[in-house]
């Protein structure tokens, strides 16, 4: 029999450190332990239903053909108007695009743009893909860390210092999967003004979570803040996280017509447009009542500080308070060298996320999953209820350490 020959690029991806974990829970679950899994990347609720039966409608309708290739013109105009109400910017249709997730959008983008060795800055702690696609697409993720010192955000001397001639990208990711933190319009515009400086870095903003913001957090984007970026700024969003769509697959940009035109080409040989049905629903999402989104802040809200509050009452675990998404990323340096009673020293973040995984039946991420130590990320799109057995948990195993 003939070997299976993997392709070179699979090797620049690594093994994705939260499907182990996963994985791994699962497989204990199954065994009959009562693991309570923090690892989820998708909201808890359910697609509203005006959404749904958007879909259903369309489908009856017989809208269940192939589209244009990036975007039905309805979906695009949806859209356009989404940009100018949120965010206060204007495109052109011409200047927007519509894939199959976010994720599609960020394949696509890199796909188009780079050429091999180019890098593309990261602020860490960052969304695993971003630095598996930059791979994938012949780049080099240049990983920036970002201290809790300062909220998870980057800094203008960092941004400066790590830009070089090959700089192709830099991504912004706000409020931020893994870290929740989110930037201010004051955060944003050192970094702006320091890009002004670089007329050949394009900036990538990431919004997904644009939606999810507590304490009435005032979300801005690049372009909005510095204008005179727009014409080099992709402008990323989606309807997986703020209408509870994750499954739907659909993500959308806006930015430089050429770049969106360069994006569609990839996309023709790759999906060739996303799925009409859910194009349909996307539309209902961005046009219907958006009540929803605030309802559901605030319920976000609520398991935040519960959880926050109950990791900082742990001695040896410290957590900032994330300004928006889902997640808590906490520190656990107080609890590193410890030993468990089963005699195991907790040397790095994953040691101490193994222990609680297989002592304490809870399963969360690691910081260095995401390119920051020692960390963990706790993903609260869950019940309130498991969220407290779970943190009774984690404050009983650090307890145990000696
Ligand atoms: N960006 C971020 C920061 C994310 O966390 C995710 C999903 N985990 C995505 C993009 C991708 O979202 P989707 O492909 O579902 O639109």
């Amino acid at each position: 029999m003939t070997e299976f020959h993997k392709a070179s690029r699979i090797d620049a991806i690594g093994v994705s450190q939260i499907l182990q974990i996963g994985a791994k829970a699962a497989r204990l679950k199954q065994q009959g332990r009562p693991v309570i899994i923090l690892g989820a990347g998708e909201p808890d609720f359910d697609t509203p239903d005006n959404i749904k039966d958007a879909a259903i409608t369309a489908m009856r309708a017989g809208d269940t053909k192939y589209t244009a290739l990036d975007g039905t013109p309805v979906l695009t105009q949806a859209i356009q108007a989404k940009f100018s109400r949120d965010n206060d910017l204007h495109f052109e249709l011409n200047e927007i695009t519509v894939a199959c997730g976010a994720k599609q959008i960020l394949f696509n983008a890199f796909m188009a743009s780079l050429e091999a060795d180019d890098e593309v800055i990261i602020p860490t702690p960052y969304w695993t893909s971003y630095s598996d696609i930059v791979a994938i697409a012949g780049g080099v993720p240049v990983l920036l860390p970002c201290s809790d010192k300062n909220g998870f955000r980057l800094t203008a001397d960092a941004l400066r210092a790590a830009i070089t001639d090959k700089t192709r990208w830099v991504l912004f990711n706000s409020p931020s999967n893994p870290s929740g933190a989110a930037y201010r319009r004051e955060d944003y515009q050192p970094l702006c003004d320091v890009l002004l400086d670089h007329p050949n870095v394009w900036i990538m903003a990431d919004d997904m979570y644009e939606h999810i913001v507590y304490d009435s957090f005032d979300f801005v984007t690049p372009a909005q803040v510095e204008p005179r970026l727009k014409d080099r700024t992709l402008t990323i969003n989606g309807v997986s996280k703020a209408y509870a769509m994750t499954g739907w697959r659909i993500g959308y940009a806006g930015g430089p017509t050429d770049l969106i035109k360069a994006m569609a080409v990839i996309q023709s040989q790759s999906t060739s447009c996303p799925s009409s049905v859910s194009q349909a629903a996307a539309i209902e999402a961005l046009t219907g009542p958006q009540e929803v989104l605030q309802d559901r802040a605030c319920n976000f809200q609520d398991r935040r500080d519960l959880v926050v509050d109950a990791l900082n009452a742990i001695n040896g675990i410290t957590c900032p308070t994330p300004e928006g998404a889902f997640y808590t990323f906490a520190n656990c340096a107080g609890v590193l060298n410890k030993v468990t009673p089963s005699g195991r020293r907790l040397e790095t973040d994953t040691d101490f996320c193994d222990f609680l995984l297989e002592e304490h039946d809870v399963a969360v991420v690691p910081g260095a999953a995401f390119g920051l130590s020692p960390f963990f990320r706790i993903s609260y799109a869950t019940s309130k209820q498991e969220l407290e057995t779970a943190l009774a948990r984690i404050s009983k195993a650090v307890g145990s350490l000696g």
